[in-house]
């Protein structure tokens, strides 16, 4: 059973331009940009052009296109900030913690000594996070 899109969430406002966004990466089918409310430093999200509101109607193609930016944008957390570990995360429907209903893929770097702090609930300093796009967005050059 497909889930109807809404075309007013949030990241839709982002891909047409309507809201901002710190953008890391950008092609012809994906966009990757910080999350504003992260669970730790370079807490990075994956999203598809295409509308979709969870896995189950996304389309192949767009799936594999966003496992490949998933994996390079891994690649460049990585290089840029050195985390001791990473996450890689895709919630699907409220009952799993889905909370935006756009396909969205979270890149969650770990370092052991530090928490990860609460889903969505803590807003990020604007600079920082600004800071932490372009040491990322450099490693994608
Ligand atoms: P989920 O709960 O899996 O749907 O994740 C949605 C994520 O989007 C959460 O981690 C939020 O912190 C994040 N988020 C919400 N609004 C924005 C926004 N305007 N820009 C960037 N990230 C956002």
């Amino acid at each position: 059973m497909a889930t109807d899109y809404d075309r007013n969430n949030i990241f839709a406002k982002i891909l047409r331009g309507e809201a901002p966004c710190f953008k890391v990466f950008e092609d012809e089918t994906t966009l990757a940009f910080m999350d504003v409310m992260p669970q730790s430093e370079g807490h990075v999200l994956v999203v598809p052009k295409e509308d979709a509101a969870q896995i189950f109607e996304l389309s192949a193609p767009a799936a594999l296109a966003c496992m490949q930016t998933v994996q390079r944008l891994s690649l460049a957390v990585r290089a840029a900030l050195e985390p001791t570990g990473l996450i890689v995360a895709q919630f699907n429907g409220s009952d799993a913690g889905q909370t935006v209903p756009h396909v969205h893929f979270h890149i969650i770097p770990r370092w052991k000594s530090e928490p990860l702090l609460p889903h969505a609930r803590v807003p990020a300093d604007p600079a920082k996070l600004e800071a932490i796009a372009r040491k990322i967005r450099a490693q994608l050059q």
